[in-house]
């Protein structure tokens, strides 16, 4: 499928569900009933029944399009599920900024660490060694059992050895790391096979008893790289000037720098917006998130996955954002669920590289409109606006109510689900007796 020719849609928000379907049909290319794979119980029964145990029904959460992104200069639509009012308005509205030049991305091949532990080693250090020089061997064995991967280009890389103790309760014990690109897969089930089918060979060349046999979720080699430049004159708002949220967000960046109580939330400001690709995509998104959060605290201090500099030359910020992000684009969840499938029918992300790519401008642009927001007029003012407008939609309020109950919620500056069914019993009495002739 080509690309949309823009995504750049104005007021996609105010449209009705039906036509910004429409809409999106329309721009990705996909058939009229495209969308039924997000209609309700559009996940069968029994298709659920042959996902997980004991299963009794299964759960929505609404799923949404994020527009206005170009990721290394292709227009592209952004799918989200999430529950969490604000993020996809808060990434479109960071994305337009980012235009025209928006994201651009530098990817690691897909390489997934599977770990062989080997225990009871009388000599650990020799054991390392032996297994090191066994790497040729050893990567020739396992390439021998993935031969499918290998002509996808794919396959067994590297194979290392690392000693974890010489003596205890384990004896000595020796990890082996073995490194697999696992191409369009997130892979964790290809390294675990992999991992199992050597575990004997392992122990034996390093002179010990195979203990767990299982990959890891720290993908430390396989990142994604996300860089922006936003302008003085994007990041203007009504009361604020460009260089004066251009120095708050800086500064922001260096206290997430300096404190891992801030570092924690401006790196869930991020997983806001990776978090809701990765679950409209079907991606395992536990998986990324133990990545990350070791990933953030390598250093030995937890830091933001992403930082933002004043540019040298004066005018603009420069954002840059690394993490770890293990997605797959075959394998998993993908061949059952058609929602996961429409997902990345929309976002264009036929590879694992791409949908990394995706993930990773969502979570740059999530951080760059939560910093804009916390530099400028606080969070919650939009945030309350959105909740409000969801109050009144739950309250049962419909057409031009829904702004007019959610504005008088806003301004009343108590966004509760009872005021909103006064205001909306207020407003719809009102209502009635004007139209009355
Ligand atoms: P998978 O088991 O479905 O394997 C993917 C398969 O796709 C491969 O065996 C390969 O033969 C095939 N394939 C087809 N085209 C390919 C291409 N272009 N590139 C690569 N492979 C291609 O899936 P997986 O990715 O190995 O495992 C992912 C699943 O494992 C997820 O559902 C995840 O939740 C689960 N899991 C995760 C953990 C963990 O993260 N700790 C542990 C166990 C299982």
């Amino acid at each position: 499928m080509a690309p949309p020719r823009t995504s750049r849609l104005t007021g996609f928000y105010k449209l009705g569900v039906l036509e910004r379907r429409r809409r999106l049909l329309e721009l990705a290319g996909l058939p009229a009933d495209g969308f039924a794979a997000v209609d309700p119980g559009a996940l069968p029964l029994e298709v659920a029944d042959g996902m997980i145990e004991n299963v009794v029904g299964t759960y929505a959460l609404p799923f949404s399009v994020a527009v206005n992104f170009i990721v290394d200069g292709i227009e592209t639509l952004v799918p989200m599920a999430i529950e969490e009012p604000s993020v996809v308005a808060a990434s479109s509205n960071a994305a337009r900024m980012a235009r025209p030049r928006g994201f651009t991305t530098a990817l690691t091949a897909p390489v997934m660490i599977g770990q062989i532990q080997v225990t009871h080693i009388a000599d650990a250090e020799a054991g390392a060694a032996a297994l090191r020089a066994a790497t040729p061997e050893l990567l020739a064995a396992a390439r021998r059992l993935v031969p499918r991967l290998a002509e996808r280009g794919g396959g067994p890389v590297a194979l290392d050895a690392r000693v974890l103790a010489t003596s205890g309760p384990d004896g000595g014990v020796v990890v082996a790391h073995l490194h697999v690109d696992c191409r369009d897969a997130m892979g964790a089930n290809l390294v675990n096979t992999l991992c199992e089918a050597l575990a004997d060979k392992v122990a034996g060349i390093a002179r010990g008893r195979a203990g767990l046999r299982i990959l890891s979720n720290l993908t430390d080699g396989r990142t994604v790289t996300v860089r922006c430049t936003i302008d003085d004159a994007q990041l203007a708002s009504d009361d604020a000037a460009g260089p004066d949220v251009r120095r708050a967000i800086a500064a922001a960046s260096r206290f997430a720098e300096l404190d891992p109580y801030r570092a924690t939330t401006h790196n869930k400001g991020i997983m806001n917006g990776v978090d809701a690709v990765l679950l409209a995509t079907g991606q395992d998104w536990r998986a990324v998130e133990a990545g990350a959060h070791a990933f953030a605290s390598l250093s030995g201090a937890y830091r933001p996955l992403a930082v933002w500099r004043e540019r040298a030359s004066g005018d603009g910020l420069d954002g840059e954002l690394t993490m770890p992000l293990a997605v797959g684009t075959v394998g998993g969840a993908l061949h059952v669920h058609p929602g996961a499938r429409l997902a990345l029918e929309l976002a264009g992300a036929h590879t694992a590289d791409r949908l990394a790519a995706l993930c990773g401008a969502a979570g740059l642009a999530t951080n760059l409109a939560a910093l804009r927001a916390l530099a400028t007029e606080g969070i919650q003012r939009g945030h309350m606006a959105l909740h409000a407008r969801g109050l009144a939609k739950a309250a049962g309020a419909t057409g031009d109510l829904v702004e007019r109950v959610a504005a008088e919620l806003a301004a009343s500056g108590d966004v509760k689900a009872d005021l909103a069914r006064e205001v909306l019993a207020r407003l719809s009495a009102s209502h009635v007796v004007k139209e009355s002739p």
